[in-house]
């Protein structure tokens, strides 16, 4: 199969990656900058209906109540993230998320649940100084993603739904736009964009039991480490403790929300003893995302799982009253899968989550090349070895539409950047070799000994030796994923688009396990069993760099430009 007959072209001032959160905001705000841009969003779903936005069930954390302040979010966010965090980032995040939440009620339309006085309602998470959580019940993402989509069907901008980038199209060491591929039509679209922005959101989907929306593989972060740009912090990725057990079916790894450890829930092991109690005899269940993700997996790799390999959460002795007013999106979830999350106990793991690693921005948004910009879960460095629940969210709004402003700056008065066919048709075959050549094997079979892999040696708890065995199966699976066996013909080829998928996961993944092989300490959600302590001379940022072909790590000290951390 040639390229020449499947290639349309587009040209556009703005190209965005994904309408998630960060997508979506960074859309809003360039045209809010000016109705004369033309602003064009790919996205891989459809929109308001794909990426982890959709799925945000806890909150959004913003300081809005007088008795909080920018100061103490600040501090919550550092200490959570083991304080190395960006912080000019994470002051950015802070000091901007109570703006965006309100624009997201006045500009978007959302509401979010009131107090009794009308003023905005905020709940406890995780790890926070003071109740700062804006929420809409148990299902504040679909609130926000609805009415943004709504936003955007009234807005000029040009919405490309299941068309998903492929690579980005760089010329002369500039990004002049990208590789579109409709997923249904088949046809590839190489778009000419003054400056394009990355939101993809993450790829956390490379583990056997993970939380993010399936369409969702890396590709942004693999787009980009393919075309060379600077990455933080790769190895630090996030396990949620409580990921729904339903077999093989995909609602595997499907949350159940911190706010139930927070209300008071009991976790179990197989023997019915309240593991936590050992390992964190002060908060118990309501020690952080990494410790109890790492005690349930030691319990279960211990053989003291549940039956299904996981543990056990119950809420029964909070009272149905309570379970059901509080939660009534957590208790249809459980019911949906045969569970009574109000009578009894429900079976849950360790779901691979988020990624705090990712490109390295600028408070802009800019990345480390000319024409990208990168926000919410592709962009690293505001949280640094660990996310706060809530904070997710408001990184995204608020980094989306800081990239939305900067990039209709950015591109005023530039003319468009000119494109070479032979970059275009480069990447197109590459793209469609493997119908030229290939082997026999299943693209599926691929993914999932990748996701094992991912989990066994890259997972909640490394070691250097599994780490240096996944480096080289994953370059492995990477090889073999891209001579798969790809189906037939391109539209709605789903061999085909594993096939990108499973590639972009392994270079992602290959980027985790190799961050994570050098950071030789436990901090954040990284642990290594062979360094299990937190070593202060490791307040260091990992910086991914490409030089002359090859990628090296720079150690490069952590800038503590608002907050030193205690005794440092
Ligand atoms: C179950 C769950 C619950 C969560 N709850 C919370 C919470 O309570 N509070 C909180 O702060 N955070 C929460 N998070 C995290 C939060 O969802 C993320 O931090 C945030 O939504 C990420 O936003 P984003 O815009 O970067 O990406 P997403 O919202 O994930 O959007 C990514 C978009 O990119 C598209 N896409 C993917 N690949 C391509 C491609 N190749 N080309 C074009 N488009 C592409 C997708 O279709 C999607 O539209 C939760 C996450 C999950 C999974």
């Amino acid at each position: 199969m040639t390229a020449d007959c499947i290639i349309e072209r587009l040209e556009t001032d703005l190209l965005i990656l994904g309408a998630g959160g960060a997508g979506l905001m960074a859309a809003m705000h360039a045209q809010l900058q000016s109705r004369q841009l033309r602003v064009t969003v790919a996205v891989k779903g459809l929109l308001g209906q794909s990426g982890c936005t959709r799925m945000v069930q806890g909150g959004y954390n913003c300081v809005l109540h007088p008795q909080d302040s920018f100061e103490k979010h600040f501090l919550d966010t550092v200490k959570g993230g083991g304080w190395i965090n960006n912080q000019t980032l994470a002051w950015t995040l802070v000091k901007e998320a109570p703006a965006r939440i309100i624009e997201l009620e006045n500009r978007a339309g959302c509401l979010f649940d009131r107090n009794a006085d009308g003023t905005i309602h905020q709940k406890a998470f995780a790890g926070q100084s003071f109740d700062r959580t804006v929420h809409k019940g148990d299902l504040t993402g679909i609130e926000i993603m609805s009415n943004l989509r709504d936003y955007m069907l009234e807005s000029d901008v040009s919405v490309l739904e299941e068309t998903r980038g492929l690579d980005l199209l760089v010329e002369d060491g500039r990004v002049c736009g990208a590789l579109l591929f409709g997923i249904r039509t088949g046809r590839f679209l190489a778009v000419r964009a003054k400056a394009t922005l990355l939101a993809t959101g993450g790829g956390a989907t490379m583990y056997r039991i993970s939380s993010p929306s399936l369409e969702k593989a890396g590709d942004g972060m693999a787009m980009a480490w393919r075309a060379g740009v600077p990455f933080v912090d790769m190895e630090m990725l996030q396990f949620h403790p409580t990921g729904l057990l339903v077999g093989s079916s995909i609602a595997t790894g499907g949350l159940l929300e911190e706010g139930l450890r927070g209300a008071g829930a009991y976790l179990y092991n197989g023997a019915g003893e309240r593991y936590m109690e050992r390992y964190d005899p002060e908060k118990k269940e309501r020690a952080t995302r990494d410790v109890i993700s790492r005690s349930s997996f030691l319990e279960i790799r211990a053989g003291r799982g549940s039956t299904n390999g996981g543990v056990w959460i119950d809420v029964s002795h909070l009272g149905a009253k309570f379970v059901e007013g509080n939660f009534p999106g957590m208790v249809e979830r459980c019911r949906d899968y045969g569970f009574d999350l109000v009578h009894d106990r429900v079976e849950v793991s360790p779901s691979a989550h988020y990624q705090m690693g990712g490109v390295r921005i600028e408070a802009d948004c800019r990345t480390g090349i000319e024409g990208l910009f990168a926000a919410g879960e592709d962009a690293g460095g505001v949280h640094g070895g660990n996310r706060l629940g809530g904070n997710g969210v408001a990184d995204s709004i608020v980094f989306g539409a800081r990239a939305g402003d900067a990039m209709a700056a950015a591109v005023a008065g530039v003319a468009m950047p000119a494109v070479s066919q032979a970059v275009v048709d480069t990447l197109c075959e590459r793209w469609l070799r493997p119908f030229a050549r290939h082997s026999d094997e299943s693209i599926f079979g691929i993914r999932r000994e990748l996701e094992n892999l991912m989990w066994d040696r890259v997972g909640i708890v490394r070691n250097a030796s599994g780490l240096t065995t996944a480096i080289a199966q994953l370059d492995r699976l990477a090889e073999r994923a891209a001579q798969a066996r790809p189906g037939k013909g391109l539209a709605s080829n789903a061999a085909w688009n594993e096939i990108a998928n499973v590639v972009n996961l392994a270079t992602v993944g290959r980027a985790v396990a190799a961050s994570a092989l050098v950071r030789t300490e436990s901090r954040g959600a990284h642990y290594r069993e062979d360094y299990p302590a937190t070593d202060p001379s490791w307040l260091r940022n990992i910086v991914w760099r490409r030089r002359d072909g090859e990628w090296k790590a720079d150690l490069e000290p952590v800038e503590f430009s608002r907050l030193q951390p205690p005794g440092v």
